[in-house]
């Protein structure tokens, strides 16, 4: 009989994913190359997301990170560039999903000088197009993915049974009117006016989204109350005539969009996707924001009860708290998007104890969240790897059979996903 190690990681590499979480662009901006989302349009590109947030982190410069994704800097001259950082980059996660995207997408086993050419060559060869179906589909393994767009609240897809928009209502709570919340020719003049601007974005897309998606953690607390819209008209004429609003009527405000925004996604039934915990962006992470997440989240889930809110990135490093609340609350349902390559140990440690402590149906074990396509093979590696090695440790440690495990590879990685996301 085969090692039980084998028949998991067997099953595992076989199953696809449903990708509940990326930043991609479309395809035709992408080979566009349209900034400043695509910088640059050569092979250091694939470093433009998380291992540049890893770079910055270990003390690279502002000029030197400049270069790297300069449209005017030689592919060989980058790796100069890179090579100083290389050695304490590689082993990290960002490292390593790089390293497997580039062996698996074009065969090179270890970056150094002199493969720069070939590395660049084959990037060339890969981006064109199609590449997005080929990548996704036929590569990662992937079924389809959601999507939050970086240029727009919502969008009509470029390939409908490939990629789904989220509706992103950041920039409809903070009332961002540039860049991308506001339709030209809507004229905004009221309170009641925004209430029809997010009327008109659901009313628009929630037949093609699969969720809607707050980033809002990454400005301020998750502790949202409910706060009538007579009690901030005012406060939202004061913004919009950008004059100076006090951090505690610019949270009465922020509160009372969520709450408009939430309870309109509840109404076409959309699950509620939010940014929890750890911070992408360098030097600005308030963690004593990141603490209060789990009991903000818990205090959410029982202010609307019938309302799916899917709590991404384990809110790492708080996972046990994320453990406690998807145990208790009916409609907390746990996103495994960026875990793993945020820390995969933690990420493996936090799999092994939801399974044997939270109803299974109430977890998605894969997003990338990435804005770059290629690198969803190096994330997608990541993921299955991590799910063998949690899978098979519950097996060999007597929690559960190998039938338990194999049975529930399905539900993990994309079952429980049609099932939440069936719009
Ligand atoms: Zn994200």
């Amino acid at each position: 009989m085969k090692k039980i190690k084998d028949q998991i990681e067997k099953k595992v590499f076989e199953t696809p994913f449903i990708d509940t979480h990326e930043h991609l662009i479309d395809e035709y901006e992408r080979l566009a190359c349209i900034e400043p989302i695509i910088p640059c349009d050569d092979w250091a590109l694939l470093l433009n997301h998380y291992f540049s947030f890893d770079l910055i982190s270990s003390g690279i410069s502002k000029n030197q990170i400049d270069n790297l994704f300069s449209k005017n800097v030689t592919p060989i001259n980058k790796w100069r560039i890179l090579k100083e950082y290389w050695p304490y980059l590689k082993n990290t996660t960002s490292g390593i999903v790089f390293r497997h995207t580039v062996k698996i997408l074009y065969g090179i086993n270890e970056i150094s000088e002199d493969n720069i050419p070939e590395l660049q060559k084959r990037y060339e060869q890969t981006r064109k197009k199609g590449f997005y179906k080929y990548i996704i589909q036929d590569i990662a393994h992937i079924k389809h993915c959601h999507v939050h767009s970086p240029i727009s609240a919502c969008k009509k897809s470029e390939f409908s049974d490939l990629i789904f928009q989220d509706i992103a209502l950041n920039g409809l709570i903070r009332v961002a009117i540039e860049p991308y919340s506001v339709p030209e020719n809507v004229k905004i003049n009221s309170l009641s006016d925004w209430h029809s601007l997010i009327d008109w974005w659901f009313s628009e897309y929630n037949q093609i989204s699969k969720g809607v998606k707050i980033g809002n953690a990454y400005f301020r607390r998750l502790n949202f109350e409910r706060v009538e819209a007579n009690e901030v008209e005012k406060i939202f004429i004061r913004k919009i005539h950008l004059q100076i609003v006090s951090n505690e009527d610019e949270k009465k405000l922020q509160d009372h969009l969520f709450w408009y925004c939430v309870d309109k996604a509840t109404e076409y039934e959309l699950p509620v996707k939010m940014h929890t915990g750890q911070w992408a962006m360098n030097n600005a992470m308030n963690m004593n924001w990141v603490k209060d997440n789990p009991s903000d989240c818990a205090s959410l889930c029982k202010q609307a009860p019938n309302t799916k809110f899917i709590f991404f990135h384990l809110c790492y490093p708080h996972y046990e708290e994320m453990l406690s609340l998807a145990k208790n609350y009916s409609n907390a349902y746990i996103d495994m998007c960026w875990s793993w390559s945020i820390n995969p140990l933690a990420a493996k440690d936090f799999l092994k104890k939801f399974i044997l402590t939270v109803p299974n149906n109430k977890i998605f074990t894969f997003g990338g969240d990435d804005k770059i396509v290629e690198n969803l093979i190096g994330h997608a590696f990541v993921a299955r790897k991590g799910i063998s090695q949690a899978l098979n440790e519950l097996v060999t440690e007597n929690w559960i059979t190998i039938g338990d495990a194999l049975d529930l590879t399905d539900d993990i990685m994309y079952k429980n996903a049609e099932k939440i996301f069936k719009k």
